[in-house]
């Protein structure tokens, strides 16, 4: 009895989700080519509830897209020949198209939040929470109000420094316009964790106020109840709810253009239904006592809605151009073309009604009418294009690119914007950054000891000049940086003491771009080796695999670098009593590839399936440091990606150390010839600093490894480049007691790196190989 009872409670409540279907409802584009004809449509989008009109039907010379359900197909077959439309099939059955677009299950975890999906309104309200939470200094969130069904409406407010101007962004006031809200998301996720200077210049120098879903109420109903709602859910009439919030406007409320086209509608039931009156909706009231307490702060005000890939600014309820409009179309055209670069997607830029159709109370008439707030636009993103036809449906694998050409249009306005009003005070790309353009890279020989004595006096003499090798001995090469303003200086030297010299990269600006990390979103799962990671990402990385993997990886903190950072080592293992090796990588800033490389191999060792690398990854035990500078890392990602050394001061105008010439054994000891192989320059790149373990990266490497040094064999410094296998020692010829055990084994491994590629690998003494 009481399973049964149980089972119908469970049919019930089964067959009982009322949830708008459009099972074979078709969607048609219609070319609106007469008077006539907009008529016609006008009629239909006035007296019919069965016809679901996606666009004004107002306006001549036009498409429209119209939703046409079964019951009507003969009625509309008739009115199509009747009145000769012409018209295309865009998608045969709604329901199917929908079905497609539902969101993933998803696993309910903080850090749920990602772009591969549109999120719900928990979802997206939980990672905001986690955002203020993170960047306590920086983002602050405020509930201006609530919906007509009580739910949130939330601000968040991204402010990095002081008497910053500010961008307003409003998302998703149509509720069915999902791509308006993700993209929205998106770019504040940018704005946090991107690597892209042009993404952090305006991020660091523009105040940001997104408010991301405007209209949660309808939001929730596209999302449990009609996919294809767009208004807001207060009841309006006895049968029908809802207002067109982008209607609800109090500037030009319901006021006809000169043409007589309302650009809204009157009718209750109608999908751009203004409203009683303006600010009938609590959604707009909230926004609207918002905007008024804080208004000064703002010069841009931008409305996100989908789709025609329109950049849409005031006024919607005139033909007439406002009086700045060039100004407004300038700016727009430079959205336009950044955006285009994306994906080639071009969007049009222009007069609200006169590119769209008449539209009367929308946002941004109001923004710039009634609070003269200079620039604003209403963006219209993806859904109908060559990547496909979907309309508000635009499926969740394009939220991305739709996301990053509208981020990219944002760089575009703010730049443009900055120049025309000088309300912006700073110029994108000059965050100040170390750049090479036309720095040349030469490989020089060194035959004899006056050319060995002339790079060495200009390596300790020079801040221009910046050698790759230190040049220590004759017969070497050595590769030597020259920038422009020396171009005529390096050529009398190489001329003067007959150097052979070889030009190996004309432009060094264009080798290091090639290897800036591409754009990339934050997400679980965002560790990948397409491209070199920053610390953050790799620390993140760590912390997933010490969390997925709990019974064999342990992260360690062992000490911090000088600016603060934490220096981790990972270590693996699988089962007791292994012997242990030891990585220790990118001591040296800019040799990326080394923990690039270190995290690759652990990385392996969790997942590939060759039976060797298993056999290695559980017999041996493997502590590996992935970043064992990060302060220089960091300062290689931000600021010079030719930097080598720490980041401590060291002199007046000097910083740095070279972490690898700073180790106590024969700290700064000059072989037989005398040759120190470090310097004692503080500004030189290898400068081994003012006393041994002075700096705090190698203290912590030295005081862990003093705590773990019985379980090593074998210890490993990962660096570039040259393809050399070295060891010890680097001051002197003299051969270490087991240096053929050492040949043998390094002579193995050179062997087993050349099966991969071909490349060869020299074996040997550091002092002898280098
Ligand atoms: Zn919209």
């Amino acid at each position: 009895m009481k399973l049964r009872l149980l089972l119908v409670i469970f049919f019930f409540s089964f067959v009982n989700l009322e949830i708008a279907r459009f099972d074979n409802y078709r969607v048609y584009s219609i070319e609106i080519e007469n008077e006539i004809q907009s008529q016609v449509l006008q009629e239909l989008e006035a007296t019919s509830d069965s016809y679901l009109f996606w666009d004004s039907t107002q306006k001549i010379h036009q498409k429209v897209d119209v939703v046409v359900p079964p019951h009507k197909f003969a009625d509309f077959h008739e009115i199509i020949k009747k009145f000769s439309f012409k018209l295309e099939l865009k998608i045969d059955n709604l329901q199917r198209f929908i079905d497609d677009q539902q969101p993933k299950r998803q696993r309910k975890e903080e850090g749920d939040m990602n772009w591969d999906d549109y999120q719900s309104l928990e979802t997206i309200y939980e990672w905001i929470g986690f955002l203020q939470r993170d960047f306590p200094e920086f983002i602050t969130v405020e509930d201006i109000g609530l919906s007509y069904e009580g739910r949130t409406i939330k601000v968040v407010k991204l402010s990095k420094k002081q008497n910053n101007r500010a961008i307003f962004i409003e998302a998703q006031i149509h509720a069915r316009e999902w791509i308006a809200g993700a993209t929205a998301t998106y770019v504040l996720n940018e704005f946090l964790y991107s690597n892209d200077p042009e993404v952090q210049d305006i991020a660091l120098n523009v105040d940001w106020y997104i408010i991301p879903i405007m209209n949660p109420d309808g939001y929730e109903y596209t999302r449990t109840s009609n996919r294809n709602w767009r208004k807001t859910r207060s009841p309006v009439s006895l049968t029908c709810d809802g207002v067109d919030g982008n209607r609800n406007f109090a500037f030009n409320f319901l006021t006809a253009d000169e043409t007589g086209n309302l650009g809204a509608s009157k009718i209750p039931c109608s999908d751009t239904y203004a409203g009683p009156s303006a600010f009938s909706e609590p959604e707009t009231l909230a926004l609207e006592t918002y905007i008024a307490s804080i208004r000064e702060k703002f010069d841009v005000y931008l409305s996100f809605h989908s789709y025609g890939h329109l950049i849409l600014y005031p006024f919607g309820h005139t033909i007439y151009n406002i009086t700045d409009y060039e100004m407004l179309q300038d700016i727009g055209d430079a959205m336009a073309a950044k955006t285009y670069l994306i994906d080639e997607i071009q969007y049009t830029v222009g007069n609200w009604n006169k590119v769209l159709y008449p539209s009367s109370g929308p946002s941004i008439d109001h923004m710039y009418g009634q609070h003269n707030i200079p620039i604003a636009y209403t963006i219209e993103m993806r859904g109908n294009g060559p990547y496909g036809n979907y309309g508000f449906f635009l499926p969740s694998n394009f939220i991305s690119v739709n996301a990053m050409e509208v981020l990219n249009g944002l760089i575009g306005l703010v730049s443009k914007a900055q120049i025309i009003l000088l309300i912006f005070s700073f110029t994108i790309g000059s965050c100040e950054k170390a750049r090479f353009d036309n720095y040349r890279v030469y490989s020089i020989n060194i035959d004899n000891n006056v050319q060995l004595s002339v790079l060495k006096e200009i390596e300790q003499t020079s801040d221009s000049y910046s050698f790759w090798d230190s040049p220590t001995h004759v017969g070497e090469n050595v590769e030597i940086v020259v920038p422009p303003h020396q171009f005529a200086h390096y050529d009398e030297i190489i001329n003067k003491f007959t150097f052979r010299t070889i030009l190996i990269h004309e432009n060094l600006q264009e080798v290091m771009d090639k290897t800036q990390p591409k754009r990339q979103r934050k997400e679980e799962g965002d560790m990948n080796w397409d491209d070199y990671q920053s610390l953050e990402t790799i620390y993140e990385w760590i912390g997933f695999l010490q969390r997925d993997f709990p019974e064999f990886i342990t992260v360690e903190d062992i000490g911090l670098s000088y600016e603060g950072r934490t220096i981790k080592v990972v270590k693996l293992s699988k089962k007791q009593n292994n012997r242990a090796i030891f990585i220790e990588a990118q001591i040296h800033a800019r040799e990326w590839i080394a923990g690039a490389t270190a995290t690759y191999i652990l990385n392996e060792f969790l997942y590939s399936n060759d039976p060797e690398i298993q056999d290695i990854a559980l017999n041996v035990d493997w502590y590996i440091i992935p970043i064992m500078n990060p302060d220089g890392y960091e300062y290689t990602r931000t600021s010079n990606r030719n930097w080598r050394k720490t980041r401590s001061p060291v002199s007046l105008t000097c910083d740095g150390v070279d972490g690898n010439r700073n180790f106590a054994f024969n700290f700064l000891t000059a072989d037989e010839t005398g040759d120190l192989g470090a310097s004692k320059i503080p500004c030189s790149d290898t400068y081994a600093g003012p006393s041994a373990f002075s700096e705090p990266e190698t203290t912590a490497v030295e005081n862990y490894f003093s705590q773990v040094h019985d379980q090593f064999d074998i210890y490993l410094a990962f660096h570039s480049y040259a393809h050399v296998l070295l060891y010890p020692f680097g001051n002197t010829l003299e051969p270490v007691p087991n240096v053929e055990m050492i040949q043998d084994i390094g002579d193995a491994a050179a062997a087993r790196l050349y099966s991969v590629h071909s490349t060869i690998y020299d074996v040997g003494n550091s002092k002898r190989i280098l």
